[in-house]
């Protein structure tokens, strides 16, 4: 395959930096691994192109039998076309060393129709140009395109019984934004080839676009000159403000002029307590919360998981549901600890389970700390939704949350080993150093959705009770976490 040929991802690609698709051609062994979490999202996608093919049934399959074999599909999909077929799946063209493959080609009454399917719930600019690329090499190898239409998942579609595919996808024509874009697209075609044919590497510094539209795949290469904490790591300033200083040559925090830097009270204590090593402890506003909390006292956390395809009747694409929760009780200031814990079984609907052990393990009265309070509160009034029968018990429990973010968020405790963030992973190793969650296998929340979500799909390979003990084990820190939390918030 000539170097210089294009294909839908490779022209995207160069639309967001030329140097990304220079090391992409040239340099690809500097691409960054691909991370585990992105896989899954990989994996979900695959599947919704699968189950889109069934709106558009028994069409002929043009696909490669692998990535390097695309070509066959440009001459098979003209096969498949002269013979008269009429619907099409990754109907694949060749035009001017452009290769677009197309989630399925059409033919109906009116002509020839394309459909992309893209597993997200809106369209994007990004993927009108990624249209747009495809009408160009369809239309200029002699099909006379109709129209051009993005098929995504619909967020509002809630399942009941067998999934209704037309009710799942959303249709929706591009057409017009893709005319709009396509006389850009031959002078766009000559830059990237032009970009991939020079014998040197594009002089472009790092910048917003290192991850818009996309995370570019290249930052482990273009980044490294930044180091571990920056002026990319002040909180909540935004990406633009940041590139402004980093073009001022200010990267570290010892960089920052204070006195011409325009930062809100909570990013300069953020970087003075960096700067000078200094933590900000307001004792009052620490005791009053501490002081208000009311015994037995009960530490919550939940994990979820968002199928894109819903599983479970009264579920939408995306929804996360509730599959496990970590419960710490204290009945007074002084007694030891219990634990609780719910881990659903794959093979059944995570939530009624859950409901009814939470409802009795969380008894009538006493505070119930959690972390973010939000997230808690917004699942714990999905379950309302789906099991109205429970909304007296359920409603008990959303009014007895209390918040232990609080104190951090409203920079009440803050250290410099918090690095500007509230959220636990940062506060308990800057509060209890002993606890970690690096001693873990799942570290983090993420991978603990994708686990189960794999476990649900049958996908999962591994040890399953092994894995289900890790999936455990990381819920529990997370509660027992918010307990060590608060004891260090007593102290004070
Ligand atoms: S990291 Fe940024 S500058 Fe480097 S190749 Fe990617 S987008 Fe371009």
């Amino acid at each position: 395959m000539s170097k210089t040929r294009l294909s839908k991802s490779t022209f995207i690609r160069g639309l967001q930096c030329e140097k990304s698709l220079y090391f992409y051609k040239h340099h690809y062994k500097l691409k960054d691994p691909i991370p585990s979490s992105l896989q899954v999202v990989f994996d979900q996608g695959t599947n919704i192109g699968l189950l889109a093919q069934e709106l558009f049934p028994n069409g002929v399959d043009a696909s490669p039998e692998n990535h390097f074999k695309m070509v066959e599909s440009v001459k098979e999909t003209l096969d498949f076309i002269s013979q008269g077929q009429t619907i099409i799946y990754e109907a694949t063209f060749l035009y001017n060393d452009v290769l677009a493959a197309l989630d399925i080609l059409v033919k109906d009454d009116d002509g020839w129709k394309a459909y992309e399917v893209k597993s997200s719930t809106k369209i994007s600019d990004t993927y009108v140009k990624d249209a747009a690329i495809q009408y160009y090499t369809i239309t200029n190898s002699g099909i006379d395109l109709k129209d051009i239409s993005i098929v995504h998942i619909n967020n509002q579609y809630v399942k009941n019984g067998e999934i209704d595919i037309n009710e799942l996808f959303t249709i929706e024509s591009v057409l017009d934004q893709v005319l709009e874009f396509l006389p850009k697209i031959p002078n766009e075609v000559i830059r990237l080839k032009n970009i991939i044919e020079s014998p040197e590497i594009p002089q472009v510094d790092i910048g917003p676009h290192c991850s818009d539209p996309y995370d570019c795949d290249f930052k482990g290469t273009c980044w490294k000159h930044i180091p571990e904490y920056s002026v990319f790591d002040i909180s909540r300033l935004n990406k633009d403000k940041k590139f402004d200083l980093y073009n001022q040559g200010v990267i570290t925090f010892d960089d920052i002029n204070l006195g011409q830097t325009n930062l809100n009270p909570n990013q300069l204590l953020q970087v003075q307590s960096e700067i000078n090593g200094t933590s900000h402890i307001d004792i009052d506003e620490i005791r009053n919360f501490t002081n208000g909390l009311n015994y037995p006292l009960f530490f919550l956390d939940f994990e979820t998981f968002g199928p894109a395809v819903p599983i479970y009747d009264g579920s939408r694409p995306y929804q996360q549901l509730v599959f496990q929760y970590s419960l710490h009780i204290q009945e007074t200031s002084t007694s030891e600890i219990q634990h609780r814990e719910y881990l659903a079984e794959p093979t059944e609907d995570p939530r009624i389970g859950f409901v009814e052990q939470l409802i009795q393990d969380c008894g009538s009265s006493g505070d119930i700390l959690v972390y973010n309070i939000g997230f808690e509160r917004g699942k714990l009034n999905d379950l309302i939704d789906v099991f109205p029968q429970y909304s007296n018990e359920l409603c008990g429990i959303i009014n007895r949350l209390k918040d232990l973010m609080i104190p951090f968020q409203q920079k009440w405790y803050y250290t410099p080993e918090m690095r500007g963030s509230y959220s636990i992973k940062c506060v308990l190793p800057a509060l209890v150093p002993e606890l970690s969650y690096n001693d873990l296998d799942i570290k983090e929340g993420g991978t603990a959705s994708n686990t189960f979500l794999s476990m649900v799909n049958e996908t999962f390979e591994g040890d399953v009770q092994k894995t289900r003990r890790q999936l455990i084990e990381y819920c529990e820190l997370d509660t027992y976490a918010m307990v060590k939390i608060l004891d260090v918030l007593k102290e004070v």
